[in-house]
Parts: structure tokens; sequence; C-alpha cells
């Protein structure tokens, strides 16, 4: 795979779950890297870690702001752009946030983008094949979405807006530019209060509480370990090639909801029961859930040689570590705001 060249590199959203691991990951490369992220679902604690390396800025604000966005692209050589709000939880509950936030602000970064000619990766997701019901999905596949009046649909139009945003400017304005469909990233420091399943059962378990399976269970995901999701992101800033198409990153490890959460029973030892709650009860009437959910990662593969690495058993372990730790910690162990200028 090509490496990146040492660079600046601007992560929107990267206080936030995948955006964290990334900053950690291109540190560690030698990149410099700028953080800009508005908080709103990023935690300060996430990046408490390396806040202080002499290669790492944070600064707090909004991609839908273009003041400071245009001022941290004019350093940058490579945007990252994850900022997005994101989660099943989040649309059902603020479906304009989500439209504006991931249209506007998108609209903003590729406008710095092509002012100052970063590269972007633009982080799109799965959510955009819709309930397709033929799997795996291939990028070039047609997409099933509900109707505008079933507001899940609405983080999944918004992000087709952003891919074909990010396409009108490659073709139109030659631009560097790639999209990149993440399926169920997971990992340490995901959050579960926005639906993501795997924390929230995670914490569930070790809470022993009972540990919630929405609808019969036996719908399915393949999760991927946010470490080889970076390795992809990477990858796709770093290759010539990639700019222009679209890209799925995930794993083709397919597991049942129902499943999952008797994997994550044993693995905790946790003494909490499964509950199944009805889709209406969790997300409201008329919710509409994907059976499957697989990619087809031919594309990737073959332009990078990428393949995810980490098997279930392996991400669970790590997750759950990583909640046992949280969990001991006391509440106010975060990072004060203000050491973060
Ligand atoms: N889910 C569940 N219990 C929960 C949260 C989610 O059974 O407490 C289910 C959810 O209905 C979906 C799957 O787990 O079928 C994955 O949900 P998530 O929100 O993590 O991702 P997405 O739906 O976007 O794939």
């Amino acid at each position: 795979m090509t490496m990146l060249a040492p660079c600046t590199c601007l992560i929107t959203g990267g206080a936030g779950f995948i955006g964290s691991h990334l900053a950690e990951r291109l540190l560690a490369d030698g990149h410099r890297v700028l953080v800009m992220d508005d908080l709103s679902t990023g935690r300060l604690e996430n990046i408490a870690a390396f806040s202080d390396h002499p290669r790492f800025r944070f600064v707090r604000g909004s991609v839908e702001e273009p003041g400071a966005l245009d001022s941290l692209a004019s350093e940058s050589r490579v945007i990252f752009h994850l900022a997005a709000a994101a989660g099943v939880k989040l649309v059902m509950e603020k479906p304009l946030h989500t439209l504006r936030t991931n249209i506007r602000g998108t609209e903003r970064v590729l406008e710095a983008a092509m002012r100052h000619r970063c590269r972007v990766v633009v982080t799109s997701s799965s959510e955009v094949y819709g309930k397709g019901v033929r799997t795996p999905f291939g990028e070039e596949d047609d997409v099933l979405l509900g109707p505008t009046s079933k507001r899940r649909w609405a983080f999944a139009a918004s992000k087709m807006v952003d891919e074909f945003m990010t396409l009108a400017c490659v073709a139109e304005q030659g631009a560097a530019l790639v999209c990149a469909r993440l399926f169920n990233t997971v990992g340490p420091r995901q959050s579960g209060d926005y639906g993501m399943v795997i924390p929230r059962l995670v914490r569930q378990a070790l809470r022993a509480e009972p540990i919630t399976v929405y609808g019969d269970g036996r719908q399915t995901r393949c999760f991927c370990d946010v470490r080889d999701a970076l390795e992809a992101l990477i990858g796709l800033a770093a290759s010539d090639q990639a700019s222009g198409q679209v890209f799925n990153v995930g794993s083709c490890e397919e597991v049942a909801i129902l499943d999952l959460a008797r994997r994550i029973q044993t693995l905790t030892g946790s003494r909490s029961g499964i509950r199944h709650i009805p889709y209406a009860e969790a997300y409201g009437p008329g919710f509409e859930d994907m059976q499957r959910r697989v990619p087809d990662l031919a594309r990737i593969e073959k332009l990078l040689g990428w393949k995810p690495t980490r098997r279930l058993d392996e991400i669970l372990g790590a997750v759950i570590e990583h909640e046992r730790r949280s969990l001991a910690r006391p509440a106010d162990a975060a990072l004060p705001e203000a050491s973060c200028p």
C-alpha cells in the first residue's frame, strides 16, 4: 500500500471516535495533525492522551463556519472529513440537524479544499445502500432508500448528497477527492449514546442491565475494527488513482444481532438477560431497519491490497476492556476544556 508522505493533515470531527484514532495514528506516522471539532458528539477525553504533542493542534469549531476551516485548510495538504451527525438515534431525534450538518458541512469542507488544493477523504456511510437486499453491496449497485416520511433515511440521503458533491468537484474542478463508505466501524471510544450497538450492549452487560436487542435480532451486520478502517482511509489519501471514486470500507464477517448479544454476554461473563425491544418502542412508529449489510471489498482490495485483519471476538475484547476501564474511572476524570485552546 502507498505510504502517505509526511505532511499536515486536518481531521474534521477529530475528537470523535474514528477521528481521534486517526489523529493518534497520523501522529505516530510523523504527520502534523490539526483537529477541528465542535464537540457536539466528539469528546476532549478522546484526544487527551496526545493533546500536548508538539505536532498536534486542536481547534474547537464547526465546519459550517467557513472562517476557521479556511485557515486550517490553508495549512493542510490532506483533509480527512469525518465531522458529521451520525448514529441512528441522533437522526431519529434531530433530522434537521443531521441534514444541515452533513450537507452544509461537507460543502464548506469541499470549498475550502478546492481553494487550497487539498486532497480530501470524505467519509460516507454504508447507510447509502439503504434497504437493498442483494448482498454483498458493490459501489456501483443501485440503492434503495425508504420514503422521505421515514426520517431514518435522511442520514443516507445526506451522505449521498455528500458523495454527489464530491464527485462533481472532481469532475468539474479537477480536485483530488475520494469517498469512503464506512460499514459499522467499531472499537474503543465509540459512544453508545447515539445508537451504536456494540458499545451499548457491552455497557449494558457490564452494568448487569438487560441487553437490548431490537426486533427479533435476526438482522445482521459486519463490524470492522477502527484500526483496520484507518489503514484504508490513509491508503485512499495516499493513492493518486483513488480520486473521483467511492470505496467500501468494512468487514465481511457477518453476525446476527442476537448472536452478537450472546457473544457479549459470554465474553463479559455478565448476569444480564437479553430483552427484545420492538423497533417502534426503540425508535418510534414506522422505523425501518435493514436486514443485512455486507460490503463487496473488491474495489479497495484491487487498488490498495487492503483487507480487514481483525475478527469480531478481537474487536469485542478491545471494546470490553475499554468500557471496563472507563466504568471504573471517576466521572470527572475527563480533560478540562481550558487545556485545549
Ligand atoms: N440494535 C440493537 N440494540 C441496540 C442498538 C442497536 O439491537 O441497543 C440493532 C439495530 O436495530 C441494528 C443493529 O443493532 O439492527 C446495528 O445498529 P447500529 O445503530 O449500531 O448501526 P446501523 O443500524 O447503522 O447498522
